[in-house]
């Protein structure tokens, strides 16, 4: 979706220049479109963005540049404007037509891989643990992963799973975050611009059937990792008395005066 700018801007006019598409606008200035052509502002009151020429900083950074320097937090996904991460790296591709987008695009939509390098290690655990309705978490820090964390992190949090439309209009399919299925939003099929309000029913059972998944698959983690803790407590029991064990016999065989090697005792003429 693209980023919109809410009325609690202040502007102080910080998130202009961080945009590469040139798509953010003071309030009452005119915008220039992609063709060239000049427009009415979007708003009279506060900085805004023109929603097509925003790709949420895909091809440019891992995340929306104008949200990452606002001080009071309105630059925010659009829940009107939903978009995949393909049609935004198009229209980064159409705006910069003599930039070189070779190689994996830098996106929002790309969470760290799990294990990569020094970054690993998801506090998905710790808050699948506290919450089981938290399955996956993106907070990422130094430390070494376990498989079940690295796989928990896999997956979306409930608020933000992606919930696939069909536009009763033009029958185009797109997908919009759990969030924003809530009744009385007014989405916009990113295909035909047709809109659609999810009623109270849908956004029920949708939830009903996420939240059930969460509840399920977040006791099964918190099985897992009880299991995987209390194998790994045997096993290291397991291992510091076998360790202990070959200390001891290590130790016996070097005081054995046979042993190879040995230095011989001296003996007297008549043995
Ligand atoms: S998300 Fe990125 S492209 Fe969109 S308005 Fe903000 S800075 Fe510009
Ligand atoms: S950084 Fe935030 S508060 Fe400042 S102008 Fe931009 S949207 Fe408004």
């Amino acid at each position: 979706m693209a980023t919109m700018i809410t009325d609690e801007c202040i502007n102080c006019g910080a998130c202009e220049p961080e945009c590469p598409n040139t798509a953010i606008y003071q309030g009452g200035v005119e915008y220039e479109a992609l063709d060239g052509t000049k427009h009415p502002p979007l708003s009279n009151d506060f900085f805004y963005i023109v929603p097509e020429k925003c790709t949420e900083c895909v091809g440019f950074f891992d995340q929306e540049a104008c949200a990452a320097v606002c001080p009071v937090d309105c630059c925010v996904p659009d829940p009107g404007r939903v978009e995949s991460e393909e049609l935004l790296a198009v229209r980064a591709k159409e705006i910069h037509p003599d930039k070189d987008f070779s190689g994996e695009l830098p996106s929002r939509f790309r969470k760290p891989a799990a294990g990569d390098g020094a970054v690993a290690a998801s506090v998905a655990a710790a808050n699948a643990s506290a919450d089981p309705a938290r399955v996956g978490a993106a907070v990422y820090a130094t430390a070494v992963v376990s498989p079940e964390d690295a796989l928990a992190a896999k997956f979306p949090l409930e608020e933000d799973w992606e919930v696939p439309l069909t536009c009763f209009r033009c029958s185009g399919r797109f997908a919009v975050p759990l969030l924003y299925l809530k009744p009385g939003t007014v989405l916009h099929c990113p295909h035909c611009g047709g809109s659609y309000v999810p009623d109270t029913r849908l956004y029920q059972s949708v939830q009903r059937k996420v939240s059930a998944f969460f509840e399920t698959w977040g006791r099964s983690f918190d099985e897992l990792r009880t299991r995987r803790r209390r194998e790994l407590e045997r096993f290291e029991n397991q291992l510091v008395d076998a360790f202990e064990q070959a200390r001891t016999e290590v130790e016996k065989l070097t005081a054995t005066p046979e042993l190879p090697g040995a230095p011989a005792r001296q003996r007297g003429l008549f043995g």
